[in-house]
């Protein structure tokens, strides 16, 4: 696929040391790391070396200031060597922004430098066993008790919940507040807080080595001073930031469904059966091009999303159409790259597999398809 209009010389040239980087630090280990079922804190601080995480943030705070167009190369280049990689662009561009959005100054002297070399790494939790889309029933509380709060309750599905070493904690402050969305706050909770444990690595379809985890919480003592933002205005900040957590996952679809295509393009001009390329049969062919079209129509819808998310516009719908479509559109390819592959691509060694078990999750996360089409639906009048 072409490169963005918006991207410039200095950004080509970011992808290509970011590219080269990988090469070496990501691809040769990849498998090894999902038989690991993780990816280790060293690779994490040899991304943080290199200043490829959170680049977005201030010089001051020991970023580089960059703006969205390199976490668009980030998410790119990483979903290219395999979806695990994504708690990278989780903790760049999703739950890293919640600091610098709403955290005070000694906050973001505290954890955003940590945050940039790797040797601090982040998660958001949110999801609950009984509260997933429905996320103003979280029931996971934090009663204020002087200077601390006390935190009760448990979390599931977390990305980088085993290597995380600060998790922003989704509670409930007002467990009375009506409607329940406004009785909601975020906490950021250190590892090695008393109370805060973790649960166990969660054994997923994909992702394999994505440290997916659940997280406890028993009478966990937490500074106030680690409250982000203000009390019971959580809820609209994690309104305001999913937008950029779905434009995240929407440009991952994309770049999968692309990786897909071109495997697959490879695989069907070199197999042959009766005689000729798979790719010569017309079937081959109009599946090929149909999916190349879909691709082609998810290049410009993201390009000019990630243009208006740039531009501070609002892109509540549009966004939600992307994560939506571009998601649903990834697992349809998978489905169809493999069956092109025939019985190989239902083989571990051939990369097309692991595609089809990663791929489904996007539909889920960061707000499932349905909730996507509700909000739409919502926008529009319905
Ligand atoms: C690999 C992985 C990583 C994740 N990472 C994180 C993370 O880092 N942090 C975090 O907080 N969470 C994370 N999640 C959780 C994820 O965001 C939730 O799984 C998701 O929001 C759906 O919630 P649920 O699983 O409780 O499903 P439910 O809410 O129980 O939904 C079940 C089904 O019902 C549908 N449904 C629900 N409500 C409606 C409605 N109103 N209208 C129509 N259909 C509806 C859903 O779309 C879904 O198909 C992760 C999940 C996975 C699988």
């Amino acid at each position: 696929m072409g490169k963005y209009r918006f991207e410039e010389e200095e950004h080509e040239l970011f992808r290509k040391s970011l590219k080269k980087f990988l090469e070496k630090e990501a691809v040769p280990q990849y498998d090894q790391w999902e038989k690991d079922h993780i990816i280790p804190k060293s690779f994490w601080k040899r991304m943080g070396e290199m200043g490829f995480l959170c680049p977005q943030v201030e010089e001051q705070y020991g970023g580089l200031g960059l703006d969205f167009r390199y976490a668009v190369i980030i998410g790119e280049e990483m979903e290219r060597v395999g979806t695990s990689l994504t708690g990278v662009g989780l903790h760049n561009d999703i739950t890293v922004p919640y600091i610098e959005a709403y955290g005070t100054d000694e906050q973001k002297q505290r954890w955003l430098p940590g945050c940039v070399t790797g040797e601090y790494i982040t998660a958001i939790a949110m999801t609950e066993p009984g509260a997933g889309s429905d996320l103003a029933n979280i029931s996971t509380t934090a009663v204020r008790d002087g200077d601390n709060y006390i935190v009760n309750g448990q979390k599931t599905f977390i990305t980088n919940g085993i290597n995380s070493t600060h998790v922003v904690v989704v509670v409930k402050t007002d467990p009375k507040a009506e409607p329940k969305h406004r009785g909601i706050s975020l906490l950021m909770i250190e590892e090695g807080i008393p109370g805060f444990t973790k649960g166990r690595k969660l054994d997923k379809v994909g992702l394999h080595a994505q440290d997916t985890s659940e997280l406890y919480f028993e009478d966990c003592v937490v500074p106030a001073a680690n409250l982000i933002g203000d009390e019971n205005k959580g809820f609209t900040y994690l309104m305001e930031k999913l937008q950029q957590e779905r434009l995240v996952v929407a440009i991952a679809a994309q770049t999968a469904s692309e990786d897909m295509l071109e495997t697959t393009l490879d695989y069907v001009k070199s197999r042959k059966a009766f005689g000729k390329p798979i790719g010569s049969f017309q079937n081959s062919q109009f599946k090929l091009v149909e999916m190349a079209t879909e691709i082609e129509l998810g290049h410009s819808f993201l390009e000019s999303l990630i243009e208006d998310h740039m531009a501070g516009k609002d892109i509540v719908s549009k966004v939600s159409m992307a994560k939506y479509w571009l998601t649903d559109t990834a697992k349809k390819i998978a489905g169809e790259c493999m069956q092109l592959h025939g019985g190989y691509g239902y083989m571990e060694e051939y990369k097309i597999a692991r595609r089809y078990r990663d791929t489904p999750v996007a539909a889920i996360y960061a707000g499932s398809n349905e909730i996507m089409k509700t909000i739409i639906a919502k926008r529009m009048g319905l």
